[in-house]
């Protein structure tokens, strides 16, 4: 194996441990906790470990959360009510909306009620237009921790050949927004793409974001090529990620793991949104 790994794990400890200082710093500053609202509807099972997850990251790191598990049958406007009501509420500064929602309740209206001041998870339009428009704003979770990810390398960005494969709106298409910005030249690839091989053997920085298990081969990577692996695919229990790790790591000069790459940095940089938020409400 060349290629060196980043430590998802590692990483997602240092960015905690900042996080946790400022959070402590808003503490004393302000008197109270930053405080994140979690909404899960329904008993999804996966969903419910992720909630799980968030919560216990928000205890380790002097973040309040506030839990509202709803059942499956929970009418729209119920949802939107305590939307409202979390709004206005001073003790919260990020909601999250954990999907996805039952098939009765409408994801984009839901979506559409929670404060763009509040959108712990960026997926918000005006967050996605703040992006695009090179304003601040909160931005998704992960694509902030891709980046994150990226830049501990060391390797310069600029004028680098970004490759991204999948342009889903909270993965694909703001990470390659985040690297334009970073001054990549940036393709973006998805199921359409003619032997998107073409494009991605040419990849400095090639981040894969399809959800398919080993979609990426170590013949399709340029040498030396910094990888960054998104996907989680669950396979009879066990997570894969879209990069074939055994034959990449042969080519490519650094590679995330998965699991241990993309999902810690995730759930780091929703921590960091949300103190980001508060501080913002505050000014
Ligand atoms: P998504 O909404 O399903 O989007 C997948 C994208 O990949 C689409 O743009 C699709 O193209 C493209 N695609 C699918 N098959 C392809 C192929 N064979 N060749 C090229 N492109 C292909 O998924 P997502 O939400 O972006 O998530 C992607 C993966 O990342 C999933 O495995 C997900 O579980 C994982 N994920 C991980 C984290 C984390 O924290 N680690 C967070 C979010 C997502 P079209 O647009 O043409 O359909």
């Amino acid at each position: 194996m060349k290629a060196q790994i980043i430590d998802g794990v590692a990483l997602a400890a240092k960015v905690k441990a900042q996080v946790k200082k400022d959070a402590e710093n808003f503490l004393h500053q302000f008197g109270r906790k930053t405080g994140l609202a979690v909404i899960l509807v329904g008993d999804n099972a996966a969903s419910q470990i992720y909630v799980r997850n968030k919560i216990r990251a928000c205890e380790e790191n002097s973040i309040q959360s506030f839990h509202f598990c709803l059942p499956e049958n929970t009418p729209e406007q119920q949802l939107i009510e305590l939307i409202i009501r979390l709004n206005s509420d001073p003790n919260v500064d990020g909601i999250l909306m954990q999907l996805p929602l039952p098939a009765h309740i409408s994801q984009a209206k839901i979506l559409s009620y929670i404060s763009p001041q509040k959108d712990a998870d960026g997926f918000l339009a005006v967050n996605a237009g703040n992006l695009m428009l090179g304003y601040p704003g909160l931005n998704a979770c992960t694509p902030c921790g891709i980046i994150e990810m990226i830049k501990s390398t060391g390797q310069a960005v600029d004028g680098k050949q970004a490759v991204v494969i999948g342009r889903s709106n909270i993965v694909g298409k703001p990470t390659a927004l985040m690297l334009l910005d970073l001054n990549a030249t940036v393709t973006m690839c998805h199921s359409r793409t003619h032997n998107f091989a073409n494009f991605s053997r040419h990849a400095d920085i090639l981040v894969v974001a399809a959800g398919r298990k080993g979609l990426v081969t170590g013949d399709m990577v340029k040498a030396g090529a910094i990888v960054i692996d998104v996907g989680m695919n669950r396979v009879d229990g066990k997570l894969y990620g879209d990069v074939d790790f055994d034959s990449v790591a042969d080519v490519a000069g650094y590679i995330t793991p998965v699991p241990g790459g993309v999902g810690p940095m995730t759930v780091a940089m929703l921590l960091k949104n949300i103190v980001t938020a508060a501080t913002a409400l505050k000014l």
